[in-house]
């Protein structure tokens, strides 16, 4: 018998994107929390989840595929969470090829809108903050903050970074239809990430009519009563439920893994593919 109950947090973020724990250490971390399944959901690369497969297997933690893709629907921006697809799936990795361009060239942007801005800040010093490609605003306020030029992360975000501020730049976009086809052409299902962050109800429903598997109602810290609302429209909508603690590590200290989760039943609703031998 296992001591703890079933808990597999299902969003979270490594080195390989904007989280400040390794792959590997995510996997540490989730043993000690006591979880039995993870999934990390690094913005638009599949590296983090790649990379934490062995770990994963000498500590038994059971890992499901995960992917948190940024993408744009009639002017909204969209966070979608890819789940249990084929790792090895071609135009999925070329989607991830392509967020990669577009990081690139999104960055370049925005430190030009920085250095326009007064803030004595060079491309090159991107380089540095991290070994991965997928460097991303909040890269970017960490630097502003090591430097002095704001006193805190989110005040870089609320000054310069955060949409519609000064320094912000969405660079190429891609369609959130787009993005669902290709999680799907990997045999993949795509959840809508943070429902909470939309103007309310009636836009998340709107949005939940393209063709998603599920919706994330657990997360962070929500209430149940937070929960409660996107459970609703999961029911009405015949989807599928996710939920996890958006852990990014210390860059991001106020939330903590495990703090949002799902139990076994709903795990496995989702990780159909996990025993096929695919991943
Ligand atoms: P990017 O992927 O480069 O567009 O950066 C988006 C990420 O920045 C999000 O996933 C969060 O981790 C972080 N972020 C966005 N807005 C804020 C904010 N206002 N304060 C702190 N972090 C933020
Ligand atoms: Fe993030
Ligand atoms: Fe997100
Ligand atoms: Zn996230």
């Amino acid at each position: 018998m296992n001591k703890h109950p079933f808990r597999a947090d299902l969003h979270c973020h490594s080195t390989a994107s904007d989280g400040t724990l390794t792959p590997e250490e995510l996997i540490e971390l989730a043993k000690e929390r006591g979880l039995q399944g993870l999934a990390i959901c690094d913005h638009d690369t599949i590296g983090g989840f790649l990379q934490a497969r062995a770990k994963a297997k000498e500590l038994n933690i059971l890992l499901g595929s995960g992917v948190e893709f940024s993408c744009q629907h009639q002017g909204i921006s969209v966070h979608v969470l890819g789940y249990d697809f084929l790792p090895d799936n071609q135009e999925l990795l070329a989607l991830c090829k392509r967020h990669e361009s577009r990081r690139s060239e999104r960055n370049k942007k925005i430190v030009k809108n920085l250095r326009a801005l007064g803030v004595d800040i060079k491309e090159e010093e991107l380089l540095t903050i991290s070994q991965e490609k997928m460097i991303g605003r909040p890269h970017i306020a960490k630097i502003l903050v090591d430097k002095g030029v704001v006193p805190n992360f989110e005040t870089a975000f609320q000054r310069y970074l955060a949409e519609g501020k000064p320094a912000f730049s969405h660079g190429e976009t891609f369609s959130l239809e787009e993005t669902l086809a290709v999680i799907h052409a990997a045999r993949g299902k795509a959840f809508l990430a943070h429902p909470h962050l939309h103007r309310g109800r009636k836009e998340v429903k709107k949005i939940l009519e393209l063709p998603f598997d599920g919706v994330e109602c657990y997360y962070a810290r929500f209430t149940e009563k937070e929960a409660q609302s996107f459970l609703e429209i999961a029911h009405k909508q015949s989807l599928l439920i996710s939920g996890g603690s958006d852990f990014h590590g210390s860059i991001k200290p106020h939330s903590y893994l495990g703090s949002s989760f799902v139990d076994e039943i709903h795990f496995w609703q989702i990780f159909t593919n996990l025993h096929e031998k695919l991943y």
